[in-house]
């Protein structure tokens, strides 16, 4: 069956996505609640088939995790042989095969400066892992005094404590500020709505000279690391700064012996057209990157740090790194990954992403000329977003109680489109869609894709005028 039909009766408002207080109602699967999503039957490419037939194209990849689409024939038939050999051996008595070449594999990939990688479950653990690395390097080179960890406000590193220490999102340290070290945070260089007299560029050095005042304030001596999503996802709706941001971040790391950390949980393993985001600034590297979701593309969960040989050898030599996990470089994961990693090569992924995201953005300009709602299209590759507004020539956001995104994934699976969200900050910063499909896509699924969302935001649009919103 394909797609719903249009006509289908209204259905009662379900709560699907984040309730309009930024949580979730779903996770803990009551079976009281009458609000349900659709029930997954299987997936295939860019498609999901819910229990009862019906097809969604899945425009995010899930929360941008199923880079090589879903129901990979080869990555299946290597889970299988996996399973078939061993799928768990811990590995402080073992090391595996797949352990060394996806190793081996990950720090070819990120290039220079890369040549240890360590794996974990997700991202938010693969964050963890670097901020904790970060600190043992400076705790084994005399340098004990640095703890604080800089990030950006908004941003996103994942839901663990420590990851929630450095997430800049007001309303998640509403809740969890008391149980986690404040650590100092900086304006991230959101693009659209600019404070008086800047232009985008003009405001992100305006960021990155922030950094520079805060790591002074704080005492260089205490600052261990920055960390940034180079191209933020749930937190600023695929924002791509300008090199020179970089740059200047790069130098004021370098001058106040500051650790860089990349998160690519969301940016990495391909999707904004190089393997790593961090690749489209080669003259500004991080020191430590951190990949998830499209790593493994949904096969198993995976994280994974990389780090340069002199930060892990040193802390190799006084002793080794305090920390891991039960599933830490767990065979059967690493052999997933490296199956789903085949494909990447075998596809031409990458160069992939960097092509159909230039005909993803055309046809997005496209649907926010038509849509009142689109105030913006922006993104990198396959990694894009258009932001919602009430009213495109002042900029202004819908509602925050109305909950854009939430009705937008409504309206969408309606038409069968999948389109994940999370508000961020309740959507303090305004409200996005994230448009990341799986790289496989083609043209045609595309056009697809744009179709189903412009009727989707057709919806909203009624909605918008029948509440009287705009
Ligand atoms: N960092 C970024 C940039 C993310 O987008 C996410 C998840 O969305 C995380 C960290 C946390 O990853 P996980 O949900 O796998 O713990």
């Amino acid at each position: 069956i394909d797609p719903l039909p249009a006509s289908a009766a209204p259905q009662p408002a379900r709560l699907i996505g984040d309730t309009p207080r930024g949580g979730s109602v779903l996770s803990f699967y009551s079976p009281r609640g009458a609000a349900r999503p659709p029930r997954v039957g299987r997936g295939e490419g860019v498609w999901l088939w819910d229990a009862d037939g019906r097809r969604y194209l899945d425009a995010t990849a899930g929360a941008v995790v199923a880079n090589i689409g879903h129901g990979n024939r080869h990555v299946i038939a290597a889970m299988q042989a996996q399973a078939e050999r061993v799928s768990f051996a811990y590995p402080r008595f073992f090391e595996s095969e797949h352990n060394i070449a996806l190793a081996d594999r990950l720090c070819a990939l990120a290039g220079e400066g890369f040549d240890r990688a360590f794996f974990v479950s997700g991202g938010s653990e693969a964050n963890e892992s670097a901020l904790k690395l970060a600190r043992q390097y400076a705790v084994v080179t005399g340098q004990a005094g640095r703890w604080k960890v800089i990030s950006r406000d908004p941003s996103y590193h994942g839901s663990t404590l420590g990851a929630l220490a450095v997430t800049g999102d007001a309303h998640t340290q509403a809740i969890y500020g008391p149980m986690v070290k404040p650590m100092p945070k900086v304006p991230a260089p959101l693009s659209y709505r600019l404070p008086e007299g800047h232009t985008a560029e003009s405001y992100a050095m305006a960021c990155a000279d922030a950094l520079e005042r805060t790591i002074e304030q704080e005492g260089p001596e205490t600052v261990l690391a920055f960390i940034l999503e180079p191209i933020g996802g749930l937190s600023t709706g695929a924002v791509v700064s300008p090199a020179a941001y970089f740059q200047r971040v790069r130098q004021i790391c370098e001058r106040h012996g500051v650790l860089l950390i990349y998160d690519e949980i969301m940016s990495g393993a391909g999707r904004t057209g190089e393997f790593l985001a961090a690749h489209h600034w080669p003259g500004a590297r991080p020191d430590l990157v951190t990949l998830a979701k499209g790593l493994a593309a949904g096969y198993t969960p995976l994280g994974c740090l990389l780090a340069p040989a002199r930060i892990v050898d040193a802390v190799a030599g006084a002793g080794g790194f305090v920390h891991g996990h039960t599933y830490f470089t767990n065979p059967m994961s690493c052999a997933i990954a490296n199956a789903v990693m085949d494909e990447v090569e075998r596809l031409d992924l990458v160069a992939r992403a960097r092509e159909r995201g230039v005909g993803l953005r055309r046809r997005l300009e496209a649907v926010a000329a038509r849509s009142p709602l689109v105030g913006d299209v922006r993104g990198l590759g396959l990694f894009s977003a258009i932001e919602l507004v009430a009213d495109k020539a002042t900029r202004r956001s819908l509602p925050a109680d109305f909950n854009a995104p939430a009705r937008l994934t409504e309206h969408g699976l309606r038409h069968g489109i999948a389109l994940y969200n999370r508000r961020a900050n309740l959507g303090a910063f305004g409200d996005f869609q994230m448009i990341t499909p799986p790289l496989t896509i083609s043209e045609p699924e595309l056009d697809e894709l744009v179709d189903r969302l412009g009727r989707a935001l057709d919806d909203l649009a009624d909605e918008v005028v029948r509440r009287g919103l705009t």
